[in-house]
């Protein structure tokens, strides 16, 4: 049965990219029984960021892309931490070397850099010129540029096979490599040999991963038939790319960072769901119309490679925060109140441990805000009136605006008539009708010019929850307190 796997090295926030190759290796593993494993690429020790590799576990646990095996987890062929297995990687260096497909080089940095100048200059193609090759110690270190540690290199037969069959891009062709460095100079493997060494130990059937790879692959089969490895399929998914058809990147598009979307609201059965639309068609149903909106389930159990489009695909975030939209008013409210909480609880709307009351007030709210929010973040400003005391409530410049002509009169037949309804009748419907009363028919205002005021008065908005909803949740005493602050 097939096992797949992500590879992120721990170098920063995890890339969106990472969630979207696990998306395609928990669907293909799950759908044909198999496991999907984590393996943390740590091997370049210059680009470690502290925390990193938790942040992966959290952000794949957030959007509930459980993996079989993992550091964290163990598994059949721990260690899964790159930098814990250095002695794994060495009899292959050896077994290399002494077949003469790979050799020492003791170029140091500056001959390199030098040399790569100079090909650069010249025009000419840039690449190790293979100053090393064939030279022992002793004849290299008469020559200059020399440096005590060496580093080992592939060596790249004339005829090295270029192609594949790439289980989504089809057959695929990368340009010829260079002499690649697989063991640096500090004793880890580079990329190129781990990934290889890894994979083949831990039975990885598939490799999926993001089309900026294809260019490794040639070097990586190549490592595959020397070693004489059973070589996995390769899959290389199109690029996410920004509107400018650039592959988005972290240093760009802050939504490249998966934490962006945890911290700005967006839920995680819905960032999938649009993930998956970037490189995979819609369902069709049997009336032939296509239906874009479908759980993860649905994906994995439709999942095939050969549906995967080869072009890469627009990052389109109106679209999101519309299926976001979506997704948030598919959910149960009890579940919707779960998930706006720490939100609120960050905003400062409720406390780390609200009151009974707190929550029975919060728990009254979310329906009215849930037909109304694209993202969880946005509940903040429609909820904080609730919370707010009476005489301090802050008015918005816009909702001040609709205080203008017969404001007062609005507000003073409005405080007359609700200071004379009684608790029974302080429902949405009662409110509505003894307001209507006042106003509309009482005054003969438009229902349009008679209600701004009054929204103004309750929430401080120009846009809120429905006016007689927010009145019946905040109560009597503080609908009429609210209404006479305007007034003085
Ligand atoms: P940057 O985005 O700034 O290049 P980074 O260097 O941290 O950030 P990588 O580490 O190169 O990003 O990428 C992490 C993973 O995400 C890799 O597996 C890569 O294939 C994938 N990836 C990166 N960019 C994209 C993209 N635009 N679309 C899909 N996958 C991507
Ligand atoms: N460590 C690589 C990365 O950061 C893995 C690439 C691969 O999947 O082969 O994405």
């Amino acid at each position: 049965s097939p096992r797949l796997r992500v590879a992120p090295s721990p170098t920063g926030d995890p890339h969106v990219g990472t969630a979207y190759m696990s998306m395609f290796d928990v669907a293909f593993a799950h759908k044909h029984g198999g496991k999907f494993i984590v393996r943390i690429e740590d091997t370049d020790r210059t680009r470690l960021v502290e925390g990193a590799e938790q942040q992966v576990y959290d952000t794949l646990s957030w959007l509930d892309l459980q993996w079989d095996e993992g550091p964290d987890k163990g598994g059949p062929y721990a260690p899964y931490r790159q930098s814990d297995r250095l002695a794994t990687y060495k009899p292959y260096v050896d077994r290399l070397l002494a077949d003469g497909h790979a050799y020492l080089c003791w170029c140091s940095t500056e001959r390199l850099s030098q040399m790569r100048e100079m090909q650069q200059k010249t025009k000419q193609p840039t690449g190790y010129d293979r100053m090393c090759l064939g030279k022992t110690r002793e004849q290299r270190a008469e020559l200059p540029g020399f440096t005590e540690t060496p580093v080992v290199r592939m060596h790249i037969p004339d005829d090295v096979d270029l192609t594949w069959d790439d289980l989504v891009m089809g057959a695929s062709s990368a340009p010829r490599p260079d002499d690649q460095v697989i063991l640096k100079a500090d004793g880890f493997p580079t990329y190129h040999l781990a990934v290889v060494v890894d994979d083949h130990e831990m039975g990885i059937t598939h490799v999926v991963r993001g089309q900026d790879w294809m260019s490794s692959t040639p070097k990586q089969l190549l490592l595959y038939t020397w070693l004489d490895l059973p070589t996995p399929r390769f899959a290389h998914m199109p690029q996410l790319l920004e509107a400018s058809k650039k592959k988005i990147s972290k240093r760009r598009n802050p939504w490249a960072r998966l934490t962006w979307f945890q911290e700005n609201g967006y839920l995680p059965e819905a960032l999938l769901n649009f993930l998956a639309l970037q490189c995979y068609p819609p369902i069709v149903e049997a009336d032939g119309s296509e239906r874009e909106i479908f759980t993860f389930a649905e994906f994995t159990q439709r999942f095939e490679w050969a549906h995967v489009k080869r072009a890469g695909a627009i990052f389109n975030l109106d679209k999101l925060n519309w299926l976001n939209g979506h997704y948030i008013r598919e959910l149960a409210v009890g579940d919707l109140t779960d998930r706006l909480l720490p939100f609120l609880q960050r905003d400062g709307v409720l406390p780390a441990e609200p009151s009974a009351e707190q929550v029975e007030r919060f728990a009254q709210i979310v329906p009215l805000v849930q037909t109304r929010i694209n993202l969880l973040t946005e509940a903040t400003a429609l909820v904080a009136p609730f919370f707010l005391p009476d005489d301090a409530l802050p008015i918005a410049d816009d909702a001040r605006a609709q205080l203008k002509d017969g404001a007062a009169e609005v507000l003073d037949a409005a405080i007359g008539a609700l200071e004379s309804l009684g608790e029974s009748d302080w429902t949405a419907a009662g409110l509505e009708e003894a307001l209507r009363a006042a106003i509309v028919d009482g005054l003969g205002i438009k229902p349009r010019l008679a209600f701004g005021p009054l929204r103004t008065a309750v929430s401080g908005q120009r846009i809120s929850p429905p006016l007689f909803e927010s009145m019946e949740i905040i109560g009597k005493g503080s609908t009429l307190a609210r209404l006479a602050a305007l007034r003085t």
